[in-house]
């Protein structure tokens, strides 16, 4: 059976180039914190590149949407949490580093898509739509009318400065393009 690798932007650790196409290789620091999740993603991919099986890898950028678990410590449900209960909205850092964040029923329809293709990958799956999370904080106050302040707190250690898809090869092998956009997607 054909199976498909749900690889991550990780891959491309805190990238120098932006937007990351298919081809670039990554800047990952192999011995920092984030180093076992970003090196053992690009380690599947290896095996998947180099087995005989029929296989299919998905560099999926951030993903939210309904059921996100609230304890888990990402940007949107930390600061979706926050705002409705009118606590300070902790931005890490300056907040100026940037995220594509992508609706979850578009990630899923790009990965179907993947599987139903012949390709091999690696195709990335996001929303190009970047935002620094400064300006997430921002609309997800604003959007639930929210009384929250925004805080300040460290920067997490090895944390990408920016992260945007470059989906050519989506559109034009699949013909897949994400279609929620970031406001419609926070209200569901
Ligand atoms: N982040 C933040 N406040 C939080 C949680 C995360 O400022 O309460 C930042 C985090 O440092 C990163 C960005 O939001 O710069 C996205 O973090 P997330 O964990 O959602 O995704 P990832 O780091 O895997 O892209």
């Amino acid at each position: 059976s054909r199976l498909l690798q749900a690889s991550t932007s990780e891959v491309y650790g805190d990238p120098l180039v932006t937007p990351q196409k298919e081809e670039y290789w990554g800047n990952v620091n192999a011995l920092g914190p984030r180093a076992c999740y970003d090196e053992g993603k690009r380690v599947a991919e290896t095996m998947c590149t180099i087995s005989s099986a029929d296989t299919v890898i998905a560099r999926i950028f951030n993903t939210y949407g309904p059921h996100m678990a609230l304890n888990d410590g990402r940007a949107v449900s930390n600061f979706i949490l926050q705002a409705l209960e009118n606590k300070p909205i902790t931005v890490h850092g300056d907040g100026l580093q940037t995220r594509s964040f992508c609706y979850v029923s578009d990630t899923a329809s790009g990965l179907i898509d993947l599987m139903n293709s012949d390709e091999s990958g690696p195709v990335n799956i996001g929303n190009p739509e970047e935002v620094t999370l400064l300006q997430l904080a921002e609309e997800i106050i604003e959007l639930a009318d929210s009384k929250s302040r925004i805080v300040h707190t460290d920067s997490a250690v090895d944390d990408p400065h920016q992260r945007c898809p470059d989906i050519y090869h989506a559109i034009t092998k699949l013909n897949w393009m994400p279609d929620v956009d970031r406001r419609t997607g926070l209200k569901y």
